[in-house]
């Protein structure tokens, strides 16, 4: 059993009160390591250490270009320890190995990406409306960070929000998930070694109650970066009501796919599997409303299904293993209440709705293919978080669109089809932060990612993430010769 401990200033310690938790592989349902349960007392000093490091010592002074050294080294030993991170990831998750250690690869190139951008992160002069005056704004860092990850992402959501957090000269707290802690208590150390000043960044764990919630309510945090559940995040705001910190929320999503007769059809098949499949469902953007036309729509169900019992369900860190088990026994349950709510309510189930054979240890699921008459279904309305495909069929463009945006949500979304004018029409139709067109699921560090809606407000990933880490100064400096005149002389 592997006992992690937090990071707070710079040092590896317990919990205030000793007390632990334990995680679970999921793959096996064994517990295989422990961590500490951050108590009111631990958040407390993570934040204090923030904010010392904020307005203290060696972090403060370094110029921007030191800054974005500090994080382009942090993304060198990240792209080192990439496959072991991803590693620890799997085994705390359930998620692919051959995911995580990619994704852990490519995480290195959000940091590398906020490297570069810290010395570009400036403000205006503006042409001021008054004699004698020179006015200029600065862009801020907003103060200390509360960083809150899901256990679905841990090092790529962590990335998005430390990565510009940093660059823009804040200090971080960040609250890993008791889900799954181990990624981001391995992560702490790996930043243990970068050099930064201490208190920079901390890293904790712990459960909603108290840790997330005295995070988030605590008096000297300035801004609240959240990903997570639409219900947390409401407990989140109304955390922050004591603080009246501002909050980026990147929240869930029910997010529609729409499949055209003209698509090539491979590569929207290809995009159904990715949006429903990849992770085993398990994504904030999974895209679990697939709007299929009617003129290709059976042969179009007869292929998913085909390639979901193609799919090799098992050990996650196995090479040939293309489906892992889902996080939480809890997550499992979700899937087979859904299903057989929504098959009772008139669904088909075309494929799955049962757990695979001879995998009796872990979380598994099968990848299920669900024909939807209609959007009264319960699985077209919820998010479950698990490879359940919700498949409906359109006749008319309008009337796919309408039934896209039929929803609280609005993440992402899909299109798959070759008609050009029919790409912008319907782009800008859908209401969603994102649209792939004739692709799906893919991120880049340079890309804006959040959603309208439930799925939450501000935008993580490029340059529009450094403008939800700062706030604006204004500067008046009086250029004349004169000094100031008495307010009370009326000229
Ligand atoms: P969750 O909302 O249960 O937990 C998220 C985090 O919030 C955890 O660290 C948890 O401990 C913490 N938390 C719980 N109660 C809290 C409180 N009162 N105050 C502060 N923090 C609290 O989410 P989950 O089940 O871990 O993750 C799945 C959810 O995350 C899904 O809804 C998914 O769509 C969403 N998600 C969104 C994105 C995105 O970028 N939009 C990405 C990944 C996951």
């Amino acid at each position: 059993m592997i006992e992690y401990q937090l990071y707070v200033d710079g040092e590896f310690c317990e919990a205030s009160d000793g007390n632990r938790f334990t995680s679970t592989n999921p793959a096996t349902g064994e517990k295989w390591a422990t961590a500490p349960g951050a108590t009111e007392v631990d958040v407390d000093r993570a934040v204090r250490a923030a904010r010392r490091a904020l307005i203290e010592g060696d972090w403060p002074t370094l110029t921007a270009t030191e800054r974005g050294r500090l994080l382009s080294r942090l993304a060198d030993l990240v792209a080192e320890s990439a496959h072991h991170l991803g590693s620890v990831e799997t085994t705390d998750s359930g998620k692919l190995a051959a995911e995580t250690r990619a994704q852990s690869a490519y995480v290195a190139d959000y940091y590398r990406y906020y490297a570069g951008l810290a010395d570009k992160i400036q403000g205006d002069t503006l042409p001021i409306d008054k004699p004698d005056l020179h006015v200029y704004t600065t862009r801020e860092p907003v103060g200390v960070v509360a960083a809150i990850v899901p256990w679905n992402a841990e090092m790529f959501l962590t990335a998005t929000k430390v990565g510009p957090a940093l660059a823009a000269g804040n200090t971080v707290v960040i609250k890993a998930s008791e889900v799954a802690p181990a990624p981001l208590l391995e992560f702490a150390r790996v930043v243990d070694k970068v050099g930064f000043p201490p208190g920079v960044i901390n890293l904790i764990t712990g459960f909603g109650e108290p840790c997330g919630r005295s995070l988030t309510s605590h008096p000297l945090v300035d801004k609240v970066a959240f990903t997570g559940g639409v219900d947390t995040a409401r407990n989140v705001v109304a955390n922050t009501a004591h603080n009246l910190a501002p909050v980026t929320l990147e929240l869930g999503g029910k997010s529609p796919i729409l499949v055209f007769d003209d698509a090539d059809f491979d590569g929207a098949v290809n995009g159904a599997v990715a949006g429903n499949f990849g992770a085993s469902g398990q994504s904030c953007v999974a895209g679990s409303r697939v709007f299929v036309q009617s003129g290709i729509y059976d042969k179009f169900v007869a292929e998913v299904v085909h390639r979901a019992e193609s799919i090799c369900i098992g050990d996650p860190l196995a090479d040939d293993t293309q489906m892992g088990p889902l996080a939480t026994q809890a997550q499992r349950d979700r899937c087979e209440s859904v299903v057989a709510e929504s098959a009772a309510q008139g669904a088909i189930v075309h494929t799955g709705g049962c757990r695979p054979i001879g995998l009796d240890n872990g979380w598994y699921y099968r990848p299920t293919v669900l024909g939807c008459p209609d959007q009264k279904i319960l699985s077209t309305q919820v998010e479950i978080f698990g490879p359940v495909m919700s498949v409906l069929r359109f006749d008319a463009e309008d009337e796919a669109v309408n039934m896209a945006n039929d929803t609280e949500f609005g993440l992402g979304a899909g299109i798959f089809t070759n008609d050009v004018a029919r790409v912008h029409r319907v782009s800008k139709a859908i209401r969603s932060g994102i649209v792939w067109v004739n692709t799906y699921r893919a991120v880049s560090p340079i890309a804006p990612f959040g959603g309208f809606g439930l799925s939450g407000s501000g935008r993580e990933a490029g340059v529009d993430a450094i403008h939800e880490f700062t706030t604006t100064k204004t500067i008046w400096i009086n250029t004349s010769a004169e000094p100031m005149v008495n307010p009370f002389t009326m000229r």
